[in-house]
């Protein structure tokens, strides 16, 4: 049994504080907001009073927030309240160097740390089945595995800090501008009057083969569980790709790298949020394609 604290319960973190507690940890945690406590505290989280509060006998820190701005904030609010030694995890998506300077912030305290952003949604939290990317030195990756097992399926080591921020928006750069390409595929074959199902056959067994078109295919029927098929409900929301898409644009401004098709699919994302989708599922960018938002 490890005492964890959690901070920040909200789509991704209550289920993610639950399965800690399911898994035999002691977990005091702490949000902002009072529904976000009462949804955790029916899962078995202890609830303090603050952050502060919550971190003060923990011997791991967990952090679940909206964004990097959130993350500097909440862990320069707890790190004068940690006991040294105390291992602080953030598995927020922000940008790499928040996530840097966090890592600077907790050595600064006499505290090792991880930047260990998820894939797998909110149906990963719930089913502890996500995948983690972990940047951080050796010695604090061996103590924060065993955690994060309990709340993932696939946790991969990818460096020092910074490096799990780096491979998360790498990874989501590749699934914007992959989605966006197989929806181009549907919309051209819908004008020269190719069926869903027999492009899906071809191209799924063929080159252009990818996880937007297999898993997530963005036309209803071919893959029965895609969101295609209902509603294009979330999923990933659009407002989200959107948000890893620009953290990707501010990493390659950065890092002078030249990323084309990750500008334009930011651009794209951009065009279908600004239509008022960011709440429905990123595979309905199809709509955008065939000129349908909003016509
Ligand atoms: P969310 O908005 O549902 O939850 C964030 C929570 O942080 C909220 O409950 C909010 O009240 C709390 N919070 C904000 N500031 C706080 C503070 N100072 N102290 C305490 N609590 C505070 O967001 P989410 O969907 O749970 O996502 C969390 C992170 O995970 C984000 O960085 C997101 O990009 C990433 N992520 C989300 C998904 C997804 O499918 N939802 C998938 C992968 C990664």
């Amino acid at each position: 049994m490890t005492r964890i604290a959690f901070i920040g319960l909200g789509n991704m973190g209550g289920p993610m504080a639950g399965n800690l507690v399911k898994a035999g940890h002691e977990v005091t945690a702490f949000d902002l907001v009072e529904a976000s406590r009462q949804a955790a505290a029916e899962l078995g989280v202890g609830i303090a009073g603050s952050a502060k509060e919550a971190v003060s006998a923990a011997e791991i820190v967990v952090t679940m927030l909206p964004a990097g701005k959130h993350v500097l904030s909440v862990w320069g609010d707890i790190l004068p309240a940690v006991k040294p030694g105390t291992l602080l995890i953030d598995s927020s998506t922000i940008d790499v160097e928040s996530a840097r300077k966090a890592h600077a912030l907790a050595a600064e305290h006499g505290c090792p740390s991880l930047d260990a952003p998820v894939s797998g949604g909110t149906g990963g939290a719930k089913g502890a089945t996500l995948t983690f990317m972990v940047g951080g030195a050796e010695d604090a990756f061996d103590r924060g595995e065993p955690i994060l097992a309990k709340m993932g399926r696939k946790i991969v080591h990818c460096g020092p800090a910074g490096n799990g921020q780096a491979a998360k928006i790498c990874n989501n750069m590749i699934l914007g501008i992959s989605m966006i390409g197989v929806c181009e595929a549907f919309v051209l074959g819908e004008k020269l009057g190719l069926s869903h199902q027999a492009l899906f056959d071809v191209a799924s067994t063929s080159s252009g083969q990818c996880w937007s078109l297999t898993t997530y295919c963005p036309v209803p029927g071919p893959v029965p569980t895609s969101p295609a098929n209902n509603g294009y409900k979330p999923g990933f929301a659009s407002a989200l790709m959107l948000k890893d898409l620009k953290l990707a644009q501010e990493a390659a401004q950065g890092a002078g790298a030249s990323t084309p098709l990750g500008a334009a699919a930011a651009q794209l994302f951009g065009l279908h949020n600004g239509w008022g989708e960011g709440g429905t599922d990123f595979s309905g960018i199809i709509d955008l394609l065939r000129g349908h938002d909003k016509a």
